[in-house]
């Protein structure tokens, strides 16, 4: 694989990172994924929007513009012939003598790499995936899409050891998100429930194209908090993110949800996202 580093196209294993760096000292970076499909990016608008905004909120700034990530996301897909998969972006603070404050002059560390995975024909969106819930352990700022993902290794780890695909943090009765998704439940008469975008959680770029669509299909959506007595009881459960575009949730905590099987707005919801991504990727 073919990897970027610091302004240089790589071979994975020609690729170094200084012990000293930042990201892997004090966790101080921040990520980004975008989905690729068709050997093309989706929603790069708004992933890079979510970048920029990362980057200023740890008061930090990219080395190059977005434009040129872009760029360099593209030729990373073409070198290294990805149809369908992800592009990982980290930015760390940069690598220096062990110290909690850091130069103001520091140069970052850019680093952006492919991986393959099916999406578009995931068998986890035929299937549907079981979730467990676990206290919401993350810090006081999920809105920036830190690499401190420590809490959500847990979770996820929990999650997997009770035969579920991805946890759902609770705050109290409340749901925050998944450990790497969106969380969304659509009651049984046809509201589609959704937290509105606040510190509490990340902005899930998928969740705003998935609204978009949601709304422009005529479904009625409530941003808003919901608990987990109100997913219990719901038609539908779904979750969105880059790397599953949307999936439906059959299971939480061992109790089937609606009919236990994928629901019709999903598979409408789905079908209308790949339509977008289709048309609209770059
Ligand atoms: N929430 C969390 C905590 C995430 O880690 C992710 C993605 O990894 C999402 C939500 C979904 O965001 P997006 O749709 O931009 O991938």
């Amino acid at each position: 694989r073919i990897v970027y580093l610091n302004g240089a196209f790589l071979p994975e294993n020609e690729a170094h990172i200084s012990i000293f760096d930042r990201g892997f000292l004090f966790g101080d970076g921040i990520y980004e994924v975008t989905a690729v499909l068709d050997g093309k990016l989706v929603d790069s608008d708004l992933h890079m929007t979510r970048l920029k905004r990362s980057v200023r909120e740890i008061g930090g700034e990219l080395p190059i513009s977005t434009d040129e990530i872009v760029a360099i996301e593209r030729k990373l897909i073409a070198e290294n012939a990805l149809n369908e998969g992800v592009v990982y972006l980290q930015y760390t603070r940069g690598a220096e003598d062990r110290d909690f404050l850091y130069s103001e002059d520091l140069p970052p560390t850019l680093l952006l790499f492919t991986q393959q995975k099916t999406i578009a024909h995931a068998a986890s969106a035929e299937k549907g995936i079981r979730v467990k819930t676990v206290p919401d352990q993350r810090w006081a700022r999920r809105d920036i899409k830190s690499i401190c993902l420590l809490p959500q290794v847990m979770a996820k780890r929990t999650a997997k050891a009770e035969g579920c695909g991805e946890a759902w943090m609770l705050d109290g009765d409340y749901v925050t998100e998944g450990a790497s998704s969106t969380a969304y439940v659509m009651t049984r008469d046809g509201r589609i429930i959704t937290r509105g975008n606040s510190q509490v959680t990340l902005p899930g770029c998928t969740r705003l194209a998935i609204l978009d669509l949601a709304r422009e299909a005529d479904l009625k959506i409530e941003e808003r908090p919901f608990t987990l007595e109100e997913a219990m009881d719901a038609q539908e459960i779904f979750l969105t993110s880059a790397s599953n575009f949307i999936a439906p949730i059959v299971e939480v905590d061992g109790q089937a949800i609606g009919t236990g099987e994928p629901g019709p707005v999903y598979r409408r919801l789905r079908q209308l996202y790949i339509e977008h991504a289709r048309k609209t990727a770059i």
